[in-house]
């Protein structure tokens, strides 16, 4: 609208300046003469605003344009309105900015912007705090080449961000940090640095408190346990009621040891205390050794064991922490399967990984408790594990031990037809024993 405006005041005005200098030039006799003194003037015109432009736009300080009539009056509203659109424009992206950096530095982490190919371009205060990363002196260099920790180069490296990288800060090494990367937008990666010393000193008091725990009432247990044994080989002589209050005392006694038992394996496991060199383990040999010794667990229930093993494949692993694993699974088959029924061992490659897997046709678990299977004390059904002795441990000790060895555990189950509990080890950990 005020475009339009504008132009046809800008042809209408030349328009009269003609008519005039032709009507002028008639009167006077010389009509070319007035028509050029007429266009002299418009030109001389239009150069002194000219000027007044370039002067304004490369030496004036000024923000608003000079004064003007006419079609440059109109240029320099429309200049101006300009500015002043730019100008809001610049403000709201200010705004924007100061939100985000004092939305970065409320964090309670340290949180660095990181380029693709990990520059830093911008790191809160925290960053310095928890990182040593000045945002005034390190900008534009590479995060690795600040935070020089081979775990960090390897995470870094591995482009696999799903799960946190755990380093001890650069600036304080009684702080333990957990690292996170994440994509912002499309060019840029989000860093965040979390001091988590106090979740870890916790954690640690925990497992400490569990082990000590455990390891304190295995002496009070075993005395008991004695005395129970020691009285009840004189058993023939006391009446039924004292007999069944014994064995009764015996079978709860036992459970409590076989608790106990497992929480110290767990926290042992828990803590890797045997955190010695990984080193080669005859997988095949000891699952021949367990489904053996599994004889005696079988005694009551008379299940079918059946294997199948690939004895040209072991582990680089810990082999107390395997046995473990193996055996819980194996044990929970057994255990939780009615009698006469089949289990089925293997070890084998599946694809480049190797498979450890026990299979029964026993009662199944319903989908529902299949992913809470591996939290501690997690019992699908609490009175029937108190009979088969179990406490909700042993699942817990295999996704431990699992984490060691860069392993996973598939559960296949179906409700009333038995249940298949795998686990993958990763190419990396598998050793041929074939020479
Ligand atoms: P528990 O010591 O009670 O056996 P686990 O952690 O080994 O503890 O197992 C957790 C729960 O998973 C068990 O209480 C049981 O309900 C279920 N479970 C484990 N293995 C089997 C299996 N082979 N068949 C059916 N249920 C199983």
């Amino acid at each position: 609208m005020h475009f339009k405006l504008i132009i046809r005041t800008l042809f209408l005005r030349l328009g009269t300046w003609l008519s005039l200098s032709v009507l002028l030039g008639y009167l006077l006799g010389s009509v070319w003469a007035a028509l050029a003194l007429c266009s002299l003037t418009v030109i001389a015109w239009h150069y002194r605003h000219l000027y007044e432009f370039i002067n304004w736009i490369w030496q004036s300080k000024a923000i608003s344009p000079p004064q003007a009539d006419g079609v440059w009056g109109d240029i320099y509203n429309g200049l101006y309105r300009q500015i002043k659109r730019h100008r809001q424009k610049q403000k709201k992206l200010n705004d924007k900015l100061r939100q985000f950096r004092d939305g970065a530095e409320a964090l309670p982490d340290a949180a660095l912007v990181l380029s693709k190919d990990f520059i830093i371009q911008w790191g809160n205060k925290k960053a310095q705090k928890l990182l040593g990363v000045r945002t005034s002196g390190d900008v534009g260099q590479r995060i690795d080449n600040l935070i020089r920790f081979p775990e960090f180069s390897k995470y870094l490296d591995a482009h696999n961000w799903d799960t946190p990288c755990h380093i001890v800060s650069p600036v304080n090494h009684e702080i333990h940090l957990e690292l996170r990367f994440m994509a912002y937008g499309t060019e840029h990666l989000l860093f965040i640095a979390r001091d988590v010393s106090k979740i870890r000193r916790l954690e640690e008091m925990r497992r400490d408190f569990v082990a000590n725990v455990s390891h304190e009432l295995k002496t009070p247990l075993t005395v008991v346990r004695g005395y129970v044994e020691m009285i009840q080989m004189e058993e023939e002589t006391f009446n039924p009621h004292w007999k069944k209050t014994f064995a009764t005392i015996e079978s709860q006694v036992s459970r409590m040891d076989r608790l106990v038992e497992q929480l110290l394996v767990l926290s042992r496991t828990e803590i890797n205390i045997d955190n010695h060199d990984q080193h080669l383990v005859n997988v095949p040999e000891l699952i021949e050794d367990l489904v053996e010794d599994s004889q005696w667990l079988n005694q009551d229930k008379k299940h079918t064991i059946t294997t199948e093993i690939d004895s040209s494949f072991g582990l680089l692993g810990f082999d107390t922490e395997l046995k473990s694993a193996f055996s819980n699974l194996l044990s929970n088959a057994i255990g939780y399967t009615e009698s006469n029924g089949n289990i089925h061992v293997t070890w084998k490659k599946s694809g480049n990984r190797m498979m450890y897997s026990v299979k029964d046709d026993g009662p199944g678990i319903s989908k529902q408790h299949i992913n809470r299977l591996t939290e501690r004390f997690y019992r699908v059904d609490k009175s029937r594990s108190r009979d088969t002795g179990g406490s909700g441990l042993g699942l817990a000790i295999v996704k431990h031990v699992l984490n060691h060895h860069h392993a996973e555990l598939n559960i296949k189950s179906d409700l009333g037809k038995g249940s298949e509990f795998i686990i993958y080890f990763d190419t990396k950990s598998m050793v041929s024993l074939v020479n």
